[in-house]
């Protein structure tokens, strides 16, 4: 089953690969997620979980990006961890590797991302051991930030950022997330700027609008065309020769 809403990359970030690869990774043949586990309420959704999949680089660089989330995904189906059966296939809804970011599962249905903690949260994972043995390349870092901002996006909640190690005692992420959080923080206000030129057309839009509702108003015309009472004729010229002073101070008037 694929989801009907579609996760996308946050529009600013042009130079970020976002590639779905939810059809091309090994499923167990026994059960998908959402059979074995169920589906989450998207409502419910209020917290984005950061991990490591804690594969050394040096050990992984031989495959190919694919083909190691391929392995991934076969190794928790071989588990026999947590079912008899294993687990229903990649464990993460984000993977990053290689500055990319590879979109694995469906969010909603629920995955084993944090054992006791799977009704409410997302899982973004890059690949690594950030614990022992690499540090975050500043390419898999900006995906990392883009991933985030992205999930936000798409869930509907205000969202919790935190490391799998702030819900239970592990090792993952292995990087600093105090650093992932004030990065996404100021890179959020970036994009809100970039777009505010639109915000700011808007504004001046409708201080228009609400200097010719008034100036109609105090000519006697309501909103709809009705006659206005003496009184809102009244409150809507005091409102409007408010704006007197400051016009002056402009030189809109002289
Ligand atoms: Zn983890």
């Amino acid at each position: 089953m694929t989801s009907q809403l579609q996760l996308k990359i946050e529009s600013s970030f042009t130079d970020v690969q976002f590639i779905d690869i939810r059809s091309q990774l090994p499923v167990n043949p026994n059960y998908t997620w959402s059979q074995l586990a169920g589906i989450r309420d998207i409502n419910a959704l209020n917290t984005i979980v950061c991990h490591h999949d804690a594969l050394p680089k040096y050990k992984t660089i031989k495959y190919g990006d694919v083909e190691l989330a391929s392995r991934i995904a076969t190794d928790h189906i071989r588990s026999k961890k947590n079912h008899p059966k294993g687990d229903a296939g990649f464990p993460y809804d984000l993977w990053i590797r290689n500055g990319i970011i590879y979109w694995c599962n469906d969010v909603e249905p629920r995955e084993y991302g944090v054992a006791g903690n799977n009704g409410y949260t997302v899982n973004i994972c890059v690949s690594g051991d950030y614990k022992n043995y690499d540090q975050l390349t500043p390419e898999d870092r900006k995906a990392l930030y883009a991933a985030i901002i992205s999930m936000k996006n798409y869930l509907p909640k205000d969202q919790y950022i935190k490391g799998h190690n702030q819900i239970q005692p592990t090792d993952c992420p292995g990087y600093d997330m105090d650093q992932v959080r004030e990065g996404v923080l100021s890179l959020e206000k970036e994009i809100e700027q970039i777009k505010s030129p639109n915000k700011q057309e808007e504004i001046a839009y409708r201080m228009a609008n609400y200097i010719l509702y008034l100036q109609k108003l105090s000519l006697g015309k309501n909103h709809n065309g009705t006659a206005a009472s003496p009184g809102d004729m009244k409150w809507a010229l005091g409102q409007l020769l408010k704006l007197e002073p400051e016009f002056r101070r402009l030189g809109f008037l002289k």
